[in-house]
């Protein structure tokens, strides 16, 4: 009766800097068959035990540049002030045309930029229960100079600015409740009416008079009142 678009839903999650978005992410893939995760482009270095095409397509500023000419992104942005990701148009695109729910991982100014283009996409921004939890996880990861620690902290900052632009904000204290309230924000998408493509309905009058003739009623029009 009814029949729901066969595209795919695109979605965004945000979040700052250690609100634990990727073990997050890494849970919902595990958990929903349907979901494809996107993988960016990025003009920044590989860290300790990342993967080319995995974790993003690593590449030059300059071959980045290229492909921003060449029209090759749905989003891009410059970020922490130094490095390029983007988001690739063309798989993106294929995906969702299969039918298959497209998940992009994404900072704030590509999620707008995405928004603009797509309204009906879904912005999810996920967050650290606290600023003090952001510390304790950015010094434990041990990784990055007090420069880039610094940016990060300010983007932060800034980010947290930008939450009245989502359309759910998620509070990760516990991993399997912040995924379980995302699947719920999925499955209530599904079920908007906009996703409808039609809605088709047998004709009234013939459906009823059947329905009474298969019930033994006396077959005299139903629709006449006496
Ligand atoms: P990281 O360097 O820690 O992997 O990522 C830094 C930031 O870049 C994160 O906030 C992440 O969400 C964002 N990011 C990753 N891929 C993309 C992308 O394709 N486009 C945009 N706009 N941001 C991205």
């Amino acid at each position: 009766m009814l029949k729901q678009k066969k595209q795919g839903s695109l979605i965004i999650i945000s979040g700052t800097t250690c609100a634990g978005k990727g073990t997050v992410i890494e849970e919902l893939m595990k958990r929903n068959d349907n979901l494809s995760l996107s993988v960016s482009y990025t003009s920044r270095g590989m860290r300790k035990g990342e993967k080319n095409g995995i974790d993003y397509y690593f590449v030059s500023k300059q071959e980045f540049e290229e492909k921003i000419e060449h029209d090759e992104f749905l989003e891009y942005a410059m970020v922490h002030q130094s490095n390029y990701y983007g988001t690739p148009k063309k798989e993106v695109k294929e995906l969702l045309e299969s039918g298959k729910d497209v998940l992009l991982e994404i900072e704030v100014q590509g999620a707008q930029q995405i928004k603009e283009k797509f309204p009906e996409t879904i912005l999810i921004f996920i967050m650290a229960p606290s600023m003090e939890d952001v510390k304790k996880r950015i010094v434990s990861r041990g990784q990055e100079t007090k420069e880039q620690i610094i940016k990060r902290f300010q983007t932060a900052y800034q980010e947290i600015n930008e939450i009245p632009k989502y359309n759910y904000v998620v509070v990760n204290d516990e991993v399997h409740a912040a995924v379980s309230k995302i699947e719920a924000i999925l499955v209530s998408e599904k079920c908007r009416v906009d996703r409808i493509e039609e809605i088709a309905v047998e004709n009234q009058e013939e459906f009823i008079h059947e329905f009474l003739m298969d019930q033994d009623f006396d077959n005299s029009n139903p629709f006449e009142i006496d």
